[in-house]
C-alpha cells in the first residue's frame, strides 16, 4: 500500500552553488529526506530519465551552467508531471511566470533563504501532492499502491494495465490539475509521435469503465473540453 514514508522521500537539488547545495542537503537529511546533488543544469534530465524511480520533489535553481532552470521546470513538467518542483531564485521578477501556467512550478523560494525555510516549503509541497493519493476525507477511498502498480477502490482491486495505472497515478499526484493529451501521452510512450491523441482517449475510457465498475456514481476523471482530463475527486 502507499502509505506515506516520508524516511524514504527522496529529493533532487539542482544547484551550481556548492555551500548553498551543502547547507540544504544536510538540513534536508537531519529532516528525513534522502537527497541527490546535481550542480549542472545539463546533467538533470539525463539523470531523470536514467532512474526507474524519480525523485518526489526538484530543488531547482533558476541559473545553472547548461541548461537553464526554467527549461529544466518547463522539461520536467511535460515529461514527469508527478515530480514537484520548488524553484529557488535570486529573480523576484521571476516569480509570477515560475508559478504560472506556462512553467507550473508547485513553488518558489527566494534567495537568500535560511535552510529550514527549504525544508518546511518542501514539507508542504509534498503534503499537498500526496493528498491526492491517501484515502480522502469524505468516504472517497481511492488508493494506489504503486509499488504493485495496482489501485484500489474501497479496496477492491480495479485491474488496471499498466498504461492506465500510469495515467491514473499522473492525475491523481495534482488534483484539479488539467492535463493535455499530449503531456498524458508523454507518460505512456517515449515516442509519442507514433500514437494519435485518441489513443490516451481510449485509455481513459477504459481507466473510466473499471473506475465505475466499483462507483458507479461517482466520476472522479472529469474531461475538460478543448483541453485534456484531470482528476478531481467529490468535494
Ligand atoms: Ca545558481
Amino acid at each position: 500500500m502507499s502509505t506515506p514514508d516520508t524516511d524514504q522521500d527522496q529529493i533532487l537539488i539542482v544547484e551550481d552553488e556548492p555551500k548553498i547545495a551543502r547547507l540544504v542537503a544536510d538540513y534536508l537529511q537531519g529532516s528525513g529526506f534522502t537527497s541527490h546533488h546535481l550542480a549542472h543544469g545539463d546533467a538533470v534530465l539525463p539523470w531523470l530519465e536514467a532512474r526507474s524511480t524519480r525523485p518526489e520533489l526538484v530543488l531547482l535553481d533558476l541559473m545553472l551552467p547548461g541548461t537553464d532552470g526554467l527549461t529544466l521546470c518547463r522539461e520536467i513538467r511535460q515529461r514527469w508531471p508527478a515530480v514537484a518542483i520548488i524553484m529557488l531564485t535570486a529573480r523576484v521578477e521571476e516569480v509570477d511566470r515560475l508559478l504560472g501556467l506556462e512553467l507550473g512550478a508547485d513553488d518558489y523560494i527566494c534567495k537568500p533563504f535560511s535552510p529550514r525555510e527549504v525544508v518546511a516549503r518542501t514539507r508542504a509541497v509534498l503534503r499537498r501532492s500526496r493528498a491526492a493519493t491517501s484515502p480522502a476525507t469524505g468516504g472517497s477511498d481511492l488508493v494506489l499502491d504503486e509499488e504493485g502498480w495496482r489501485a484500489l477502490a474501497d479496496g477492491h482491486d480495479l485491474g488496471l494495465t499498466a498504461v492506465e495505472f500510469q495515467l491514473l497515478k499522473v492525475m491523481m499526484h495534482s488534483p484539479g490539475r488539467i492535463f493535455t493529451r499530449e503531456q498524458l501521452m508523454d507518460h505512456m510512450y517515449r515516442d509519442h509521435r507514433i500514437v494519435s491523441e485518441r489513443t490516451v482517449d481510449s485509455h481513459i475510457k477504459k481507466l473510466r469503465r473499471k473506475i465505475a465498475e466499483t462507483w458507479p456514481e461517482r466520476e472522479v476523471i472529469r474531461s475538460v473540453y478543448g483541453v485534456g482530463y484531470k482528476y478531481q475527486p467529490e468535494e
